[in-house]
């Protein structure tokens, strides 16, 4: 299989103080043996509560910030392992768009500037080349290349994000991570973005981690999902099997709160009890135990291994052990 990225027991932990992380003790883990892999060409959807640690797997596998523990694997060279040139190449082939879009554009400077400028500072087309490429980037966008004097703030919200997508676009990337990129945006509004980040993986071959709350969402643009909670994955798999044949009592209770269509159809709506524990002092054994309602004794004290299920779709529960 052609796998773009290959996540290997990824760990990133917080000090929870100022100073240095002494053996791990009293850190925040905020993504704590993290492993997955995601096939070229295809999307692959991240889901869970917030502050489960979707958001910083996206970026520390992006090297935005370093890990504390484990591997990434990009294209199969471990990405925390690159020289100078290859981490500056890196820097043009992972791209993140964020989901305020407005935030991430500087105000000051017109589009074409904000569109074209790492592709300047990288080198990546001739000068002679610029125009066009930012002319034919932008029409991929849905952006008319002659707005490019105009300045973020007369675009709308859904334009804005637009502006994002073709800085990331323009850099040529293989691989972009969405961190919940049309949340901010009216329902009206999301549905376009989202085709145009279809559109541009056929077009480009791009590759897709899209994190997202959004269950609809990611049932619609993803091939492959991973459950996050409390910094761990807990389920990966097809979305069709995640979707029609969830496993772990965490993914029950969170897709059972999705709204179905039809009100005929009988879904038991499970509440889950209490709150999020602290990553800072998670639950020993597995970590979704004070909320499970299959919590069985073994769960308190010993961690699940991962079960892989058959056609790739893996889970970590005492249930299936
Ligand atoms: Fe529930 Fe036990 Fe499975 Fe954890 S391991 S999800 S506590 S049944
Ligand atoms: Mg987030």
């Amino acid at each position: 299989t052609d796998y773009i990225l290959e996540v290997k027991h990824l760990k990133k932990y917080f000090p929870i103080k100022n100073g240095p992380l002494r053996n791990n003790q009293g850190a925040v883990k905020a993504v704590d043996d993290v492993s997955f892999t995601i096939q070229r060409g295809t999307t692959m959807g991240l889901v869970g509560e917030s502050g489960c640690g979707k958001s910083t797997t996206g970026r520390t596998i992006l090297r935005l910030m370093d890990k504390t523990d484990g591997e990434v694997l990009f294209n199969g060279k471990e990405v925390y392992s690159l020289n100078k040139k290859e981490l500056r190449n890196l820097r043009t082939k992972m791209q993140i768009i964020f989901q305020d879009p407005y935030s991430s554009l500087s105000p000051r400077l017109p589009i074409g500037e904000i569109i074209g400028e790492a592709v300047k500072e990288h080198n990546l087309v001739p000068k002679e080349e610029h125009e066009e490429h930012l002319n034919k980037i932008m029409a991929s966008c849905g952006l008319q290349p002659y707005h490019k004097d105009r300045y973020p703030h007369e675009f709308s919200g859904g334009q804005r994000q637009r502006i994002c997508i073709a800085r990331a676009l323009a850099l040529d990337p293989e691989f972009i991570v969405c961190d919940e990129p049309v949340s901010a945006l009216d329902v009206s509004i999301q549905a376009q973005i989202i085709n145009l980040l279809e559109d541009l993986q056929k077009e480009y071959g791009l590759t897709y981690l899209f994190i997202s709350h959004d269950l609809s969402v990611v049932e619609h643009i993803c091939d492959t999902v991973g459950v996050m909670y409390l910094g761990g994955l807990v389920e990966t798999g097809s979305t069709e099997d995640i979707f029609s044949n969830p496993l772990h009592p965490y993914t029950k209770a969170l897709f059972s709160a999705i709204p179905i269509p039809d009100p005929n159809a009988k879904i038991e709506r499970i509440v889950l009890k209490g709150s999020i524990p602290s990553p800072a002092n998670p639950p020993e054994g597995c970590k979704f135990h004070t909320r499970c309602n299959q919590c069985m004794e073994i769960c308190k004290t010993k961690v699940p291994d991962v079960k892989e299920m058959g056609n790739g779709h893996m889970v970590k529960c005492h249930l299936f052990n």
